[in-house]
Parts: structure tokens; sequence; C-alpha cells
């Protein structure tokens, strides 16, 4: 499937004359659309809740807008519910997903009457501690069930290898702790594999998720509120890639609930969701401008964005399609490596791609960058990270943040 830019080659232009490149830009429309999308998928279950994974686009405009398509937020730190604030995202609408959490984001998140998602059993007595020997009414743990995670399609995720969660010994452990503490509502959340690109990875997890739910229901007495299937719907980044349909897993999730849950007495449960990939990354993209062509032994386009503005290629050889904007659907007659101004030789978007004919001064529009995008930016070699902009449904285009500057930089080093 050819992949399209969301905007043309005389519109992003425009945008470029007013906003210097590099800078990333985000469709308001798509946003709205995958929401609606996956809300529709889980229709069915009237408790069903998308907390957007803040740190894939932690942008409070983007929350302002998931927000407004029912999504809540799923925080890891107390900065990210500092966003959550500018979103106007509060109480039981926040989730805190955080490992290795420090007392004052629990005080934080319980202030503004989050729920709380414990990652290792030793949490639940830092939970009380951090509160003065008091716990929230509701409180999740989070589950790893070790081995490995098969799909239809094999292996695709590694529990055991992973940091995160506790054993299911553990679980019912801290449920039997928590709810002598006076917990009266508890969540069950797993995540355990990531950017899937199959359609049963969900419907597996909430299967093995409910049939916990239900177990420990029955021996515990405890009341399960909700499961929370977290992240990990992956994204078609290559052209050729199958995209994840949202409806089959919907329903898949819809037949486990109705196999386990419901046969259980448990048809109340709220199925949750904290969707960051999958959300945001086609809905957003890098936009950049070719300065330097060189070839030597490989033939180089130098663009004005580097790793540091999208750091996947670099760190995971993510391929990430590149547009050459004017030029979609010309021929690929040419083999370039488009590579940023780092001072490391993986600071390269592309190796010998086959793109079309491209020129200094040409626009390139990486794509599906939306999410774990702009948010993995730093600062190396002292590159600066970039602006970002939201093309709204309007047409309009606003800038909601500012590129830094090197004062931005600087401002550190006054102690
Ligand atoms: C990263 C993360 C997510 C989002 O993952 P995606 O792969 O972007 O869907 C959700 N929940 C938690 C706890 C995470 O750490």
């Amino acid at each position: 499937m050819q992949k399209r830019p969301f905007v043309t080659r005389e519109r992003l232009e425009a945008i470029a004359a007013e906003h210097p490149t590099p800078f990333y830009l985000y469709d308001e429309a798509e946003i709205r659309r995958r929401a609606a999308e996956l809300n529709a998928a889980f229709a069915w279950n009237p408790g069903f809740k998308e907390y957007f994974a803040v740190k894939a686009t932690p942008n409070p405009a983007i929350l302002r807008v998931l927000a407004e398509c029912g999504c809540g937020c799923d925080c890891a730190t107390g900065v990210e519910l500092l966003l959550a604030d500018r979103a106007g995202v509060t109480g039981r609408d926040i989730m805190l997903s955080s490992n290795d959490t420090p007392d004052e984001d629990f005080r934080a998140a319980d202030e503004r009457g989050a729920i709380i998602n414990l990652d290792g059993p030793d949490m639940v007595a830092c939970l009380a501690r951090a509160l003065g020997g008091r716990v929230p009414r509701t409180v999740c743990c989070r589950v790893n069930p070790g081995g490995t995670f098969e799909s239809s399609n094999g292996i695709i995720g590694s529990p055991a290898d992973s940091k995160f969660g506790m054993t299911p010994a553990q679980l019912e452990a801290a449920f039997s702790e928590l709810a002598a503490l006076g917990v009266e509502e508890f969540g069950i959340h797993a995540f355990l594999a990531s950017n899937t690109q199959v359609n049963d990875y969900y419907p597996r997890l909430a299967r093995q998720l409910f049939e916990m739910a239900a177990d420990l229901s029955a021996r515990l007495g405890v009341h399960i509120g909700f499961v929370d299937l977290s992240g990990g719907i992956g994204v078609a980044y290559y052209p050729d890639d199958t995209p994840c349909d949202l409806a089959v897993i919907g329903e898949g999730v819809r037949r486990a609930y109705e196999d386990v849950l419901v046969p259980a007495g448990m048809g109340d449960v709220a199925v949750f969701s904290e969707l960051g990939r999958w959300m945001l990354a086609p809905a957003g993209a890098l936009v950049t401008r070719v300065i330097h062509e060189k070839v030597t032994y490989r033939d180089y386009l130098g663009v004005d964005a580097c790793a540091a503005n999208l750091m996947r290629p670099a760190i995971y050889d993510a391929y990430h399609h590149i547009t050459v904007m004017g030029s979609e659907g010309a021929p690929c007659t040419r083999r370039y490596s488009v590579v940023g101004r780092l001072c490391e030789n993986n600071d390269q978007f592309a190796r010998d791609r086959l793109m079309p004919e491209c020129h200094v001064g040409d626009l390139l529009f990486i794509h599906d960058a939306g999410a774990h995008g702009h948010s993995m930016g730093y600062n190396y070699n002292g590159a600066l990270r970039s602006a970002e902009l939201l093309l709204r449904t309007d047409g309009s285009v606003e800038l909601i943040r500012r590129a830094e500057t090197p004062a931005d930089y600087l401002a550190t080093l006054d102690v």
C-alpha cells in the first residue's frame, strides 16, 4: 500500500514558510478518526476507556484532543502528571502506570484521584508509606506471567526477560495485602509485547488476564473493577505491512470476555487500554528539508533534522517511510542514505533506500513519527528539539510547542 502524507506539498511549503524546518506535524483529523475506531471496536464494553500513553506524545494540545474523544492519560512520572494537569485531565481519567516509583509520584497521583498501578510486590508497602498509612479505594497491579508470549504468528514477546510487573503468585499476595489495608476495587494490568503486528495479541492477553481475574475474584473474594490491556498494538511502518484491524481485535477480546468473565458473573468488568503508538504514530510526521547532497561511497542526503529529533532509526534500526514531497508516486530510481548532522554514524533516517530523485531544498515527510518521536528527543551534539505543530480539522495550523533555542540548552548551566 502506498503511504500518503496527510498534507500536500503546497500546504507543507506554506507551513514551512511560517515555521522553519525541522518540525513535527500532527493531524487532528487522523487522531480523532483513530480514537473513534478504537472506541467503536470496544463499544460492546460499557466501561471501556483508552488511557493514552503520555510518554508517546507528551503534548497537552494532543492530550486535549484525545480527552475530547473520551481518552484519559496514562502517566509514568510526576512530570507526566503535570502534562495531564495542563490538558485538564483529572481523577480516574488518569492512570499512573509507573515502575521503580518514588514516593512523591504516588502522592502526586493520589492527590489527583488518579488510579495507581503497582509494578512490584514491594510497592504495596511503599504506597501505604507514601500516603501516611492509607491506601486508595482503587488499586491496580501489573502482572508479568513470565515465559514467552505467543500469537498465532509465533513468539512475539518475552515477558520473562522484562523488568516490569510481578509474578502471578506475587499478584495474589499483593491483592490480599491491599484488601486487608482497605482497597475495595482492583484492576489487573499487563504489557507483554510491543509493536505487535497481529490481531490476536489483545485477545490472547485478555483471555489470560480474564482467567486470572475470575480466579482471584473467586478465591480471594475481591472485586475486580477493570482489566487493563495496556499498550502494544503496532502500526504499519513499512508500506507492505498489513495494519492491525481494531474491529477484529475488539471482537476477539469480546469473545474472551463472553467465554470467561460473563460465566463467572463478572460481566461488569471494564476493559482499559493504554495505547500510545497505535493512537498517534500514523497521525504525526517529522518534516525536514534536504540541505546537502554528498556522493562518496554512497549517495547521502543531508537533512536539517537528526537522530536527536527522531531516534528510533538510530537505536532500533527502525524503518520510517520517507516521502519526497511533490514526488509522491514518482519512480524510485535512486538509492539514498538520508542523514542528520550528529557526529555519530547511526544518525541515518534511511540507509541505501530506493527513493525518487531528490534535490537540495526538497521537503521530506518522515512518516509514522507521531508516537515515540519528538518525545524521545535529546540534546546530543547541542542538537535542539524541534517545534511541534497541530494541523487542525479546519485546516489551520497551531504551534503547540516552540522549538528549543540555544538559551534553553544553556539555561541549566545557570546554577
Ligand atoms: C509505553 C507504554 C504504553 C504504550 O505503549 P505503545 O507501544 O506505544 O502502545 C502503555 N503503557 C505503559 C505502561 C507503557 O510503558
